[in-house]
């Protein structure tokens, strides 16, 4: 648990989500500023700050199953999503807390901007 980390505390529940999905070690849930209909966020409860410095190479392909898991609850298997890693400055990174967005009820443009 990282201090004054917003993910962090949505983690260990300390700030309370509805749980879209969660397991022992991820947790989905919406985002506060949604930038399509469907707009969740899941990460791992373990501080990561970008996905530069995670060490477990299995962490991803957990968290992507927890991805799946999401997509899976929010119904957007059938007409796709897009899931999205920001890192740092120029990607766009605001939370320091690794997340995958997972974006879905529309047709997202390609490139974004
Ligand atoms: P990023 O810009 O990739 O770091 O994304 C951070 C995302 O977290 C943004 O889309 C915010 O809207 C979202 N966010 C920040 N605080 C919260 C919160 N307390 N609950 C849900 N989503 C949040
Ligand atoms: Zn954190």
């Amino acid at each position: 648990m990282s201090e004054n980390c917003i993910f962090c505390k949505i983690a260990s529940k300390q700030i309370p989500v509805q749980p879209i999905f969660e397991n022992e070690e991820f947790i989905a849930f919406y985002d506060l500023n949604p930038q399509a209909p469907a707009h969740a966020l899941v990460i791992p409860k373990n501080h990561v700050e970008t996905i530069m410095d995670f060490e477990d190479e299995g962490l991803m392909g957990r968290a992507l199953k927890a991805v799946q898991e999401t997509a899976k609850v929010l119904n957007l298997t059938e007409e796709g999503f897009r899931t999205v890693i920001n890192c740092r400055e120029n990607g766009g990174q605001t939370v320091y807390h690794l997340h995958f967005h997972l974006l879905g009820g529309r047709f997202m443009q390609w490139p974004p901007g």
